[in-house]
């Protein structure tokens, strides 16, 4: 599944990547309507992800051009005060909307809901993510066992060992952790990821340092090993 996201903020638009990504489909970025159409007619996308208040061409309008050639399921992402342009959207073709701030789990329901509406989703399940030999870490499921027992993380938990699980061997700072594991909505500070590893760390059984499976990177931030066993 390929899906376009039309978006301006690019910090927005990153996250939004980095959740359609651990889903196991690709996404591509337009930063303005124009982009976007252009790129929407030159490649082949399942669905798109529409913001609603975007510089120069309205989202409305690129909605019901994108409407002219395709019917491709269209997505709008839209701030809480914005009724009016709701409705236009939805009087422009548009599927469905979501409004921000959302949450990472509702935001890939309405993908998954409005792919299989569009009929085109692959029923190929997300892949889970393997660890070593002991460690499964589930995205669709949002759950993580270890030589076969589960374990109970919190959500942000769950969100930084899965990112972070998705890339072994990628040394994550904890900047990056905040930003494509938790999400722009999150309101926390840098050091709350020391705790949060740290809760990880205990919830695994996993020791502290060179045969774990999140190592620290000293002066930047940590890792998953797949060395593990
Ligand atoms: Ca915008």
């Amino acid at each position: 599944m390929n899906i376009l996201i039309i978006e301006d903020e690019r910090a927005i638009a990153e996250v939004e990547k980095a959740y359609i990504e651990r889903e196991g489909f690709s996404a591509d970025i337009a930063g303005d309507g124009l982009t976007g159409l252009a790129k929407f007619n030159s490649g082949n996308f399942d669905l798109v992800l529409l913001d609603l208040m975007l510089p120069g061409m309205a989202g409305a309008d690129v909605c019901s051009e994108i409407r002219r050639s395709s019917n491709a399921p269209i997505i709008m992402v839209t701030a809480k005060s914005g009724e009016e342009d709701i409705v236009a959207g939805l009087d422009a073709g548009a599927d469905d909307y979501i409004v921000k701030p959302f949450s990472p789990k509702i935001l890939m329901a309405r993908i998954r809901a409005n792919l299989r509406k569009g009929g085109g989703e692959n029923t190929a399940a997300a892949s889970l993510i393997k660890v070593g030999d002991s460690l499964v870490i589930d995205p669709q499921n949002f759950t993580v066992k270890k030589n076969g027992e589960e374990i109970s993380l919190t959500r942000n938990e769950f969100l930084i060992l899965s990112r972070m699980a998705s890339r072994p061997e990628k040394t994550w700072s904890r900047d990056d952790l905040i930003t494509y594991a938790l999400g722009y909505e999150y309101e926390g500070f840098e050091r709350s990821i020391d705790s949060y590893i740290k809760n990880i760390r205990k919830k695994l059984s996993d020791a502290e340092h060179d045969n774990g499976y999140i190592r620290t990177v000293h002066g930047f931030g940590y890792k998953i090993s797949d060395g593990v066993k």
